[in-house]
């Protein structure tokens, strides 16, 4: 069965698509869907239920919607980037910083705190599932860790070389693919949607 992602991040497709292994994971885009929205809400989940209804409404009936939401919460600077984590360091009216620009301002912002102690940082992933008119789901979940000194690792994409996931002692990045769907924010929400994915299948199949 397909589900279809409301992003057009390359990235998070090919988590969902790990992670779903008996799914079929779409972008919009390669239905030829066009779909854009503001995301103007003021928490995670907000923000992907807005993608997750913009979605479905140009999406052919009866697709699967799924939306992810995502950012990096950092205590020592009050929650930020928070919803902003896309557009930190952003010009109003400019463009997104490429990754490693980003990832050198949240360093920079972070050199007060010398004592790892100092850099913890949680983060956090909402997904939204739009199975049909009257059925949506949604569940937040985050993943507790602190901000490296220094960028490391290779795999993984945006902040995963700074954030450190306290469970593994690693950067996100240095992490093997499976490290990082066990313990992330993403595998970790995604999990709880599993047994919902698996019923929505079986409810397909009896009708
Ligand atoms: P959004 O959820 O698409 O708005 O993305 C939020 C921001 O967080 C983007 O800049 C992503 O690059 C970043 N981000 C989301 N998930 C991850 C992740 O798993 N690792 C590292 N960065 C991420």
């Amino acid at each position: 069965m397909e589900i279809m992602l409301a992003s057009g991040n390359a990235h998070k497709r090919a988590e969902f698509a790990r992670m779903l292994p008996s799914w079929d994971v779409l972008l919009p885009k390669e239905r030829g869907i066009e779909f854009s929205c503001e995301e103007n809400g003021t928490t995670f989940i907000d923000n992907a239920l807005i993608k997750a209804r913009a979605l479905f409404r140009v999406a052919p009936k009866g697709t699967l919607i799924l939306a992810d939401d995502s950012g990096l919460c950092v205590d020592a600077l009050d929650g930020q980037p928070g919803i902003h984590t896309a557009r930190y360091g952003m010009e109003p009216g400019g463009k997104e910083l490429p990754s490693g620009q980003r990832n050198a301002l949240l360093l920079r912002n972070m050199e007060a705190y010398k004592e790892m102690s100092q850099r913890s940082a949680h983060f956090v992933c909402a997904i939204a599932l739009i199975a049909d008119p009257y059925r949506t789901f949604v569940v937040q979940e985050a993943v507790d860790g602190h901000i490296a000194f220094t960028p490391y690792g290779k795999g993984g994409f945006g902040y995963d070389p700074i954030f450190i996931c306290d469970e593994i002692g690693q950067s996100m990045a240095a992490a093997s693919d499976a490290l990082k769907d066990q313990y992330s924010h993403r595998g970790r929400a995604l999990n709880h949607l599993a047994r919902l994915l698996e019923e929505i299948r079986e409810n397909a199949k009896t009708l």
